[in-house]
């Protein structure tokens, strides 16, 4: 079974698919699970976590004061705009895991240092939207940091769901015993990479929201 671990929806206000409209999109790619990690928002896990079909693990994405930090098994929303430490509590406190999102992101990346230095639960050891370069390096850093690792597409809309997730065995059938897996075991990663055309769009595109924002940071 394949699970994408990064995925956001409409209820994060850069992404368009509907809660339903990923569930579907994951069924057609043939996953078995999908984590909905919104920015800073919980909402959509309630949405479709009783749809029947596949298992969706309740999610966030949250802006800490000095990156994004990846929310899996928490039973509420956490704030965004804490430092790093009181993020990882607070997810700790809502039954959760912590994981370092894609670290080496220019922007919205924890960098290095700061994966290194706190008690993270785990790392995002690819995700679709990074460059290729940055995949590497997080897949290495990861590595080296020994603790479970965890994968996704980072799909803002349905056509990218699925470029990027972890392999779990069939037969699991909730989403404890994903988490339960990822945390246990060796689980294997894969993604796609994002290109150069894409990359310079980003950019340009985090600038111009962030302006847009009234110079907050997502
Ligand atoms: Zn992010
Ligand atoms: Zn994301």
């Amino acid at each position: 079974m394949r699970a994408d671990l990064h995925v956001h929806s409409s209820y994060s206000n850069d992404g368009v698919s509907t809660p339903q409209q990923i569930v579907d999109r994951a069924i057609e790619v043939g996953l078995g699970c999908v984590a909905i990690t919104d920015h800073n928002s919980f909402k959509a896990y309630y949405d479709v976590k009783d749809n029947g079909k596949i298992i969706i693990i309740p999610g966030e994405e949250v802006s800490s004061k000095e990156g994004h930090i990846l929310a899996y098994g928490i039973n509420k929303e956490i704030p965004r705009g804490m430092s790093i430490q009181d993020t990882i509590d607070a997810i700790h406190e809502a039954g959760g895991v912590a994981f370092a999102a894609h670290p080496y992101r220019w922007w919205s990346g924890l960098g290095e240092k700061n994966t290194l230095q706190y008690d993270f639960d785990g790392t995002e050891a690819r995700n679709a939207r990074s460059v290729p370069r940055a995949n590497r390096r997080s897949e290495a850093l990861a590595k080296k940091i020994g603790k479970p690792i965890s994968a996704g597409s980072d799909a803002h809309s349905p056509p990218r769901i699925g470029s990027g997730s972890v392999d779990l065995p069939d037969g699991l059938t909730t989403w404890q015993e994903v988490l339960d897996h990822i945390m246990n075991h060796d689980v294997k990663v894969d993604s796609t990479s994002r290109g150069r055309t894409a990359s310079l769009r980003y950019g340009i595109k985090s600038i111009g929201q962030w302006m847009f924002r009234g110079f907050r940071k997502m």
